[in-house]
């Protein structure tokens, strides 16, 4: 398929949901009118094959993994996501191949408004990046400075899935239901309503690169410390079935690509962010005046961690 075939595609199949779309697909640039009293939220995220996601990827899985990751920072600010642009990078244009690509990305954004105002499309080395941008009431965002000491920290969903299923991604034929469930984690990350959070939540994070490494993020950038239950953690059934307590520990703790966010808020505030939210949201420890992040057990022994801190794309600068 040629690019202008590809870019033709795409105008016919992603018909406007948003009447502040003013120019879509199809000029030199879109053009988008945001309303007065609004802030926009705007973030991108390059997916290049072999490196965040295996080679051998599903269309459908990298245009999904593609959209939602980027849906998942604009969650993390408490922003509506509103649009996007979609810049590709393949060797060749199969047909198919964008046809399932195109229908990912699309199930990615599912029913919500969001429009798919342009992009680029080059010969080259598989790589996506998505640029996603939100809408948010003028100082209304979640950032990463804002927890508090005697905030609870909590996160919804479930933690280390997508880590145990790239654990499980190269034996995937003969996955078991559990390791499959894993492995659709890791495949398709769902995206969560951090909107709904907005007026409850003191900082917000999603969890991409494990929950030590993010929650860190938070801690740092707000000056504070935390105390965190390891025994709280919550685990699927799918993980708690197919992994001993050290491995799910492993991927609970720092196992990235999970896209659930890891939020603080003032404990009174905890029912109302529950009611808010359609996904569970489980209480994992408080944040504290001292440094540092306290791992400890449910019986409050320090729980000893030597897992790798996040990921780093350049560890030998
Ligand atoms: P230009 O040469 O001005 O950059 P292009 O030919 O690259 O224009 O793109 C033409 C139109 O198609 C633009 O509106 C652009 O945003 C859109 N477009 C191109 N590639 C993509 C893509 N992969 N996804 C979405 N829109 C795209
Ligand atoms: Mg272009």
């Amino acid at each position: 398929m040629r690019e202008f075939a590809l870019i033709d595609r795409l105008k016919t199949r992603l018909a406007s949901r948003r009447t502040d779309t003013r120019l879509g697909i199809g000029d030199d640039a879109a053009l988008i009118a945001p309303a007065a009293g609004e802030e926009l939220a705007i973030t991108t995220d390059t997916l290049i094959a072999g490196r965040h996601f295996p080679s051998d990827t599903p269309a459908f899985d990298i245009g999904y993994k593609a959209i939602a990751v980027n849906l998942s920072d604009l969650a993390a600010m408490g922003a509506d996501p509103a649009w996007v642009t979609l810049a590709l990078a393949a060797p060749e244009l199969d047909e198919s191949w964008c046809d399932a690509f195109l229908d990912g990305a699309c199930a990615a954004m599912g029913d919500d408004p969001i429009d798919i105002i342009g992009g680029d499309t080059t010969r080259g080395d598989l790589s996506i990046t998505v640029t996603a941008i939100g809408r948010l009431p003028v100082g209304s965002a979640l950032r990463r400075s804002g927890a508090q000491p005697g905030d609870v920290i909590a996160v919804t969903g479930t933690l280390g899935d997508a880590a145990h299923g790239l654990d499980c991604w190269d034996e995937r034929a003969q996955a078991n239901a559990d390791e499959t469930f894993c492995i659709e984690r890791l495949a398709r990350p769902r995206w969560r309503n951090g909107a709904a959070l907005r007026a409850l939540a003191h900082a917000a994070i999603d969890i991409s690169d494990g929950l030590v490494a993010d929650l860190g993020h938070v801690l740092a950038a707000s000056g504070v410390g935390a105390r965190v239950n390891v025994d709280a953690l919550p685990v699927s059934p799918a993980l708690a079935g197919c992994v001993d307590t050290a491995q799910m520990r492993a991927c609970q703790l720092g196992g990235g690509d999970d896209y659930e966010l890891c939020i603080t808020l003032a404990p009174g505030d905890l029912e109302r962010a529950q009611a808010a939210l359609d996904c569970p949201l489980t209480v994992i420890g408080e944040v504290e005046a001292e440094a540092g992040l306290r791992l400890v057990d449910a019986a409050g022994r320090p729980f000893a961690w030597a897992g790798a801190a996040g990921w780093d794309h350049f560890p030998d600068a």
